[in-house]
């Protein structure tokens, strides 16, 4: 198994084993202290142990070598986990604004948490902050869209839980519990749109399309350095997972053999992988030198 999946399990069992703890701990300080919403937010942490049992699973499954039926890899198993976290990201907003809504309408009666609730709560949020900070890191330094998708979902917890210690301030030091239902709503709000930026983003990919078009200038300056090389045109990238699949069209004098072409096109895929790190695979199509045709889309030189 490679290094960048085990840095991917190490991170998911680090989520799994910190939300057990947190969630353990919220749950018996709020049976001890009868705060239902200490425990409510233990609950919470209970269902962050999933997302990060989605990314352990999902590691296990980008670990597997290309095959038959994947001649690409499993890489792309961390853009649909992505996209999976998104939208549980979007619907925990939902569930926020529903429940707050829900309690303005019914009028619900707040009663003032015990120190040791509010205590729980900061521990939380020290708690998820490291949490939060590890998959930031780790997710981006190996490129995993899903490891960092997970870190929003936990720095989105923090919020909640400022957004508590917050509501609470506004409802016993200010006498404005109002303001403690507005506070959720926008939480609310901003969570959705983490999980609905995070579904845009993880879109480029499933679309076959590319974050970074930086990347463009990096291949045709490669193919620049190759003698005999010319004009690079209908350059096409896309994505697999952290990995690129480059496929360009470059033009060699047309009384070239075959095999001096091929060594041309060879030269070309090796420029190439030493100007872009994190490629899957190079396709270097080649044309006579002034050759004409009708071609699908593809990015030339003068295009960027
Ligand atoms: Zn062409």
């Amino acid at each position: 198994m490679q290094t960048r999946e085990k840095q991917i399990i190490k991170t998911s069992w680090i989520g799994i084993i910190g939300n057990s703890l947190l969630s353990v701990l919220k749950i018996t300080v709020g049976l001890i202290s009868g705060s239902m919403a200490v425990v409510g937010d233990g609950i919470d942490s209970a269902s962050d142990i999933v997302t990060s049992w989605i990314t352990l699973f999902t590691a296990r499954i980008i670990s597997r070598p290309p095959d038959n039926k994947y001649p690409y890899g499993y890489a792309k198993a961390d853009t649909i986990a992505t996209i999976v976290l998104g939208l549980i990201i979007f619907f925990a907003g939902i569930q926020l604004a529903i429940s707050t809504i829900s309690q303005i309408v019914q009028g619900d009666i707040h009663e003032m948490p015990s120190m040791l609730a509010v205590y729980v709560t900061g521990i939380s949020i020290l708690g998820k902050y490291f949490l939060s900070i590890i998959h930031f890191r780790i997710g981006k330094r190996i490129k995993s869209p899903m490891l960092v998708a997970n870190g929003k979902n936990m720095q989105n917890d923090i919020v909640i839980s400022v957004g508590v210690l917050v509501g609470l301030f506004f409802t016993f030091i200010l006498k404005m519990p109002v303001l403690d239902k507005i506070t959720a709503l926008l939480i609310s709000v901003w969570i959705m749109r983490v999980g609905y930026k995070i579904f845009i983003k993880t879109n480029v990919e499933l679309m076959d399309g590319v974050k970074d078009p930086s990347i463009y200038k990096k291949v045709f300056k490669a193919v620049s350095r190759v003698d005999h090389a010319h004009n690079p045109h209908r350059v096409r990238i896309r994505n697999v997972g952290n990995l690129y699949i480059i496929a360009i069209d470059i033009e060699v004098d047309g009384s070239k053999s075959v095999s001096d072409s091929h060594e041309i096109a060879k030269k070309v895929e090796k420029s190439i992988k030493e100007e872009v790190v994190d490629v899957y695979d190079v396709i270097v199509h080649v044309e006579p030198y002034g050759n004409v045709e009708k071609e699908t889309y593809g990015v030339s030189d003068n295009d960027i």
